[in-house]
């Protein structure tokens, strides 16, 4: 018998983070960043564009001039400024970005400008400030240009770059140690015997570790023996954040890690009320050997399960860890494609396709939902979310869906 109380898949959600704590902060390049949270509130150290900048092609004149035939007295490229200034009846051409010569309050654009002989005629007139890019238009000096918590993306990468943050104060991204577990586990490419079976759980678990913004850390497979698996979460807990493993934590003889677990840390859930994955279990580790808290997460052998497991309860705390106010997918409402029928007595996730049409979500699910079928997964986009005690749904339902494809949202609740 597994001696865990079931936990209800809230509450195991909700000990996952309470016990998840946001990484310390780094600095790491501006350029390799991408993804990552931002630790400070960083400000604008000058105005962008430090100087006044032509936003046209054309030329830099002061806008009430009377004279028919301006001079063009030069050119001033983007680039440094040269020794021109502007006076009446004189003209300076100019190009995209370069600074406005003094004397200068306007651009006429090339396109309404006529020339002959050295001088210019425009046939539209300008006003004081037309195609000129002001001192500090984007952003002004000491304004707060990336608050504390943005997710930086390209758009935050080129602002890092034009304000010359080059090394942003990021918080850490979770190292996480990925183990299989189980005896008749060999490694993909190796030769098999009868009655062994393929790691998959590593890879998808690692994958999903990627996908989540962690770094993960390949602890190979362990055989179902006491001291090998204790010798893999040594290691693992000695350099990583996260220890998750997969496999020996239902009620076999064989079943060790779980055990392992138990020796290693602080057991908050063993069993969770949840369709598939209820065999999770979830542990902290808080050790002097050890510079800051550790989790474990006892992932079941089956690899929907784990999978799902990994989603709904690793997933959220990961991205804790690595300082996102936004834990979770979004949901949308869907209807469903055909019915379903089932006990009812778990929260569960069905594996679904959603499609777009007609103005609403459709869900299908993708077939024979067992456990161990990982085809189930494969190209699914969403995880239908049925709560307890919905035992019968039709066609035409509505379904609360997780779009396992789509960016995290906020929570109001975190
Ligand atoms: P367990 O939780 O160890 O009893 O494993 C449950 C089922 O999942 C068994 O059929 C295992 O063979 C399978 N399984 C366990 N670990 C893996 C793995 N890493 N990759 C693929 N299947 C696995
Ligand atoms: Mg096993």
């Amino acid at each position: 018998m597994n001696p865990y109380p079931l936990t209800p898949f809230e509450e195991a959600l909700d000990l996952v983070l309470q016990h998840t704590q946001r990484l310390d902060v780094e600095e790491v390049l501006f350029h390799e960043a991408l993804g990552r949270v931002l630790a400070e509130d960083l400000c604008a150290a000058g105005p962008m564009p430090p100087f006044r900048a032509s936003a046209m092609d054309g030329f830099a004149v002061i806008a009430d001039d009377q004279a028919e035939w301006l001079e063009i007295v030069g050119d001033q490229w983007a680039g440094p400024a040269a020794a021109l200034a502007v006076s009446p009846g004189h003209a300076v051409r100019i190009t995209t970005g370069a600074p406005l010569p003094p004397g200068a309050n306007a651009v006429v654009p090339i396109e309404n400008s006529h020339e002959h002989d050295g001088r210019v005629r425009f046939d539209r007139n300008v006003k004081s400030g037309d195609n000129v890019r002001p001192v500090g238009e984007d952003m002004v000096a000491g304004q707060l240009v990336l608050p504390t918590g943005a997710v930086i993306g390209p758009a935050e990468i080129g602002l890092l770059a034009s304000m010359n943050h080059i090394r942003p104060p990021v918080y850490r991204r979770p190292i996480v140690a990925v183990l299989s577990t189980g005896n008749e586990i060999v490694e993909p490419g190796a030769p098999i015997a009868p009655g062994q079976i393929r790691d998959s759980n590593r890879y998808t678990i690692m994958s999903s570790v990627v996908q989540a913004g962690g770094i993960p850390m390949s602890m190979g497979i362990v055989p179902d023996e006491e001291s090998a698996l204790c010798d893999a979460f040594r290691r693992g807990l000695q350099q990583a954040d996260v220890f998750i493993s997969s496999g020996g934590v239902s009620m076999g003889e064989h079943d060790l890690s779980r055990v392992l677990i138990e020796a290693w840390g602080t057991v908050h859930f063993g069993q969770v009320k949840q369709k598939p994955g209820r065999p999770t279990v979830f542990a902290t580790v808080d050790r002097h050997e050890f510079p800051r808290r550790r989790l474990i997460f006892g992932l079941p052998g089956f690899p929907v399960a784990s999978l799902v497991s990994f989603e709904n309860l690793v997933r959220p705390a990961l991205r804790k860890m690595a300082g996102h106010a936004r834990l979770f997918r979004p949901t949308v409402e869907a209807r469903l494609t055909h019915p379903i029928r089932r006990k009812g007595n778990r929260v569960e996730f069905q594996r679904a396709r959603v499609e777009w049409h007609n103005g609403e979500w459709h869900a299908t699910v993708t077939g024979l939902q067992t456990s161990g079928r990982l085809l189930s997964l494969a190209g699914a986009n969403a995880l239908l979310r049925l709560p307890i005690g919905i035992k019968q749904l039709e066609v035409g339902d509505t379904v609360i869906v997780i779009r396992i494809d789509q960016q995290e949202i906020a929570d109001p609740d975190i």
